[in-house]
């Protein structure tokens, strides 16, 4: 098996323990990473090179760290992706019949020195994760291309590794193998509490990646990770690409990169990820999948090698090189299309807008709502969902709605109840989910999209753009009258 974690406050603790009842239950061979550390990417990705039964992941991902905040185990197979349900659910049945466990005593184990060890009839590797990864990346991105890139002293990056997991990963790759400005690379060192910051690359938590992006100086390029490194935000000057287009434009410019030159099989997206990959999908060929919202159900569909790529709107995005989304990877990927093309992100993205359109999107959260009037807004709108289509609401046109389902074309299993989706004419789109139920309730949230296919028009603020479906989403659902909030608590 495989173990590591995002170094977060009792990742080394509860390594140690997880140690103790490996040997005690007599687990053959353990990986850890140097230090304790390992990506979730980086993790998926040994699993599946050292052939494991599957791997401890030790991560609350983007939520924040430290004595009073989250910590959480997540439990990967030997494809190197999440458990499924089915495993999750066994897991969750055998701990409420735990009476009694197996653990060995011995002396904590030096996460910090490479090497090999046996204790009773397990052998203990302590490994580099980061020159592992580093190596995978390598075949993948064209580094010479993108070394001459920063060697021309006029390509400037800011990396934000937010105090988490991709520090060293990013301090490795950018800094010491492209050849990016010593100091490209801030917030590098993983600390258990994060630096008391709230690891989450969108405009909210990396505000001050955000905020240099937008001074008159600002670098080229701009990217953070979250906590356990899956995660990314890419940025232009002046400009923060949306996770939607992000994965069209990785898409549509997958021949200019080395590992994806022999073409790609399909793309995945989850349900409520803006639609802008669909288009380029389309114009390749090749089948589009529209999944519910979870990294696990892409696994079957790149197990069976039917996609390449796949991404989510929560600034996801992924290929067929494991079996998770993977920051730093979403980062080397632009990097090389930046290099190849020799132009900025802003005219890449504007570029891409002009061929095949632009899909204005953003999702609308309503945090802290309690759950019964999270579920009192979606039965109401459920209610609706036979007699919507034909409707007109504020000048527009409903032409179906449902509550999206998914039947997975591998393992037939059916998966319901993932979210109202709502369609207009102009190619709107409202979609609804309630997550998060926690001790602070529920968060409801409305994913807005329209598509706009010209050029002139291609260039508003997505708020101002937006600003139609925004009403229309609160009037469909009785938002205000449910919730008691006129506005949402969070806008991404
Ligand atoms: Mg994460």
């Amino acid at each position: 098996m495989v173990l590591g974690g995002d170094g977060r406050f009792y990742n080394r603790e509860a390594i140690q323990i997880i140690l103790r009842m490996a040997v005690a239950n007599g687990i053959a061979k353990l990986f850890i990473g140097q230090n304790g550390i390992l990506s979730t990417p980086a993790a998926s990705y040994l699993i599946r090179k050292l052939r494991a039964d599957g791997g401890i992941i030790l991560s609350a991902s983007h939520n924040p760290g430290g004595p009073e905040a989250d910590f959480g185990i997540k439990f990967n197979s030997s494809n190197g992706g999440p458990a499924n349900t089915e495993l999750s659910d066994k897991f969750y049945h055998a701990a409420c019949e735990i009476t009694e466990y197996k653990i060995t005593e011995f002396n904590d184990i030096d996460l910090s020195t490479l090497g090999d060890e046996r204790i009773g009839n397990t052998e203990i590797s302590i490994v580099d994760s980061v020159a592992e990864y580093c190596s995978l990346m390598e075949h993948l991105f064209d580094f010479d291309r993108i070394h001459n890139l920063f060697n021309s002293g006029a390509f400037h990056i800011r990396f934000d590794a937010m105090h988490a997991v991709t520090g060293p990963y990013a301090k490795e790759i950018f800094e010491k193998k492209l050849g990016a400005n010593h100091g490209s690379v801030v917030r590098a060192q993983p600390l258990e509490d994060f630096g008391g910051g709230h690891p989450d690359p969108n405009p909210m938590y990396a505000s001050e990646l955000y905020a240099h992006m937008f001074a008159p100086d600002a670098p080229d390029f701009g990217a953070a990770s979250d906590g356990d490194g899956d995660r990314n935000m890419i940025m232009g000057r002046q400009l923060m690409v949306s996770p939607g287009d992000s994965l069209a434009i990785i898409a549509a410019n997958a021949s200019r990169i080395p590992g994806y030159r022999e073409g790609i099989t399909g793309i995945a997206r989850s349900m409520p990820t803006s639609r802008a990959v669909d288009r380029v999908a389309a114009y390749m060929g090749i089948e589009c999948f529209e999944t519910p919202t979870g990294w696990k159900y892409f696994g079957n569909l790149l197990d069976n090698r039917m996609i390449t790529f796949c991404g989510e709107e929560s600034f996801g995005t992924g290929s067929d090189h494991l079996r998770e989304k993977d920051g730093i990877w979403a980062v080397l990927f632009w990097l090389n299309i930046l290099a190849e093309r020799q132009q900025s992100v802003r005219d890449i993205v504007h570029q891409h807008w002009r061929a095949f359109g632009r899909h204005y999107y953003c999702r609308h959260d309503y945090e802290g709502v309690s759950l019964q009037q999270g579920e009192d807004v979606l039965a109401h709108l459920s209610e609706q969902l036979p007699q919507l289509s034909g409707k007109k609401v504020e000048g527009h046109t409903i032409l179906s709605g449902d509550n999206f389902c998914y039947l997975d074309p591998v393992d037939n299993s059916l998966s319901e109840n993932q979210g109202l989706r709502i369609v207009l004419d102009n190619e709107i789109r409202i979609i609804y989910r309630l997550s998060g139920t926690s001790t602070e309730g529920a968060t409801l949230r409305v994913y807005l999209e329209r598509f706009e296919p010209e050029p002139e028009k291609q260039h508003l603020d997505t708020q101002v753009a937006l600003a139609d479906v925004a009403k229309i989403s609160r009037t469909l659902a009785k938002i205000n009258e449910l919730t008691g909030l006129n506005e949402p608590t969070l806008i991404v």
